[in-house]
């Protein structure tokens, strides 16, 4: 796995509320796994807690509720993660998504086609957001879509362009409303990345259109 230092990040609000644990499940597991990947995003969410921490003295520690959650801040106080006991091959997820996962291997989940090149699994328990990973063939262009909420992808790996920047592992690329964009798998490596989305997607191409009948809104 290629842990190279991430060049995009998630934002300071996401950064703060994930540190004061007032993020949404869907992005506490996108920015807790981006934290894998990032020392600088690391520090920044200590001092975070520290501050929320200053703030909070004297008051009961806040407790997250639900397992996926707990999960996420568990997984971040482990050591890096080593070969597991139960698999072989090396997983391209981090620790984060792979307990949510229950340490399924990757080609055990529930893959979905929703176009040529493209397949998805969808998380269901995340409430509020549609979370899911997709699984992308290099050369593979997403449809046109706009969003009525906000949209964090998280590249595990592979290599996704969009809008002239490039995204490798560790990156997390935003888009919200003010966005129409269309982003593309290069290179030669298969994409995973995790999708986190608040509100829902709308196609905007001739068969994006179409596809809108089929897209679940929140
Ligand atoms: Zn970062």
């Amino acid at each position: 796995m290629d842990f190279s230092m991430a060049q995009a990040h998630p934002n300071k609000e996401h950064l703060a509320a994930y540190a004061s644990g007032a993020q949404s499940e869907g992005m506490s597991l996108l920015v807790a796994s981006h934290l894998t990947y990032c020392p600088t995003c690391r520090a920044a969410v200590e001092q975070y807690e520290a501050v929320s921490a200053a703030i909070m003295f004297g008051e009961a520690p806040v407790t997250a509720d639900g397992p996926s959650l707990e999960a996420c801040f568990a997984a971040l106080s482990e050591p890096a993660p080593q070969a597991p006991t139960v698999s072989s091959a090396p997983s391209p997820l981090p620790m984060p998504i792979r307990q949510v996962l229950n340490h399924r291997n990757v080609d055990e989940l529930n893959w979905k086609f929703r176009m040529p090149g493209l397949l998805e699994v969808e998380f269901d328990d995340f409430e509020g957001e549609h979370v899911s990973l997709l699984r992308v063939r290099p050369g593979t262009g997403m449809l046109h879509h706009t969003h009525e909420g906000e949209e964090a992808t998280l590249i595990l790996t592979g290599e996704m362009e969009d809008q002239g920047n490039v995204f490798r592992s560790g990156d997390v690329a935003l888009a919200d409303h003010n966005d129409n964009h269309k982003p593309r798998v290069i290179g030669d490596e298969l994409c995973y990345c995790l999708i986190v989305m608040t509100g829902s997607m709308r196609f905007t191409g001739p068969v994006g259109r179409a596809l809108n009948l089929f897209t679940r809104t929140q």
